[in-house]
């Protein structure tokens, strides 16, 4: 394996898909590959915890109630 160039789909930039990454997403069973640059998916993960929630949200457990 190696690392993988991918273009994120949202703002279009290139990112490094690493090869610990891509162990990663094997070894959870994933069979996509990443959409989005690290910068956007954290956006969207910082969106979600806010609260604002866009649809496609689903079993995410340890809710923080504060
Ligand atoms: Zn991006």
């Amino acid at each position: 394996m190696a690392d993988k160039t991918l273009t994120c789909k949202d703002c279009g930039a290139e990112f490094i898909f690493t090869e610990s990454e891509q162990a990663f997403y094997k070894e959870k069973g994933f069979e996509n590959e990443p959409q989005r640059c690290a910068a956007c998916r954290k956006a969207k993960k910082a969106q979600r915890n806010s609260g604002n929630y866009g649809g496609n949200g689903g079993s995410y457990g340890g809710r923080r109630d504060r």
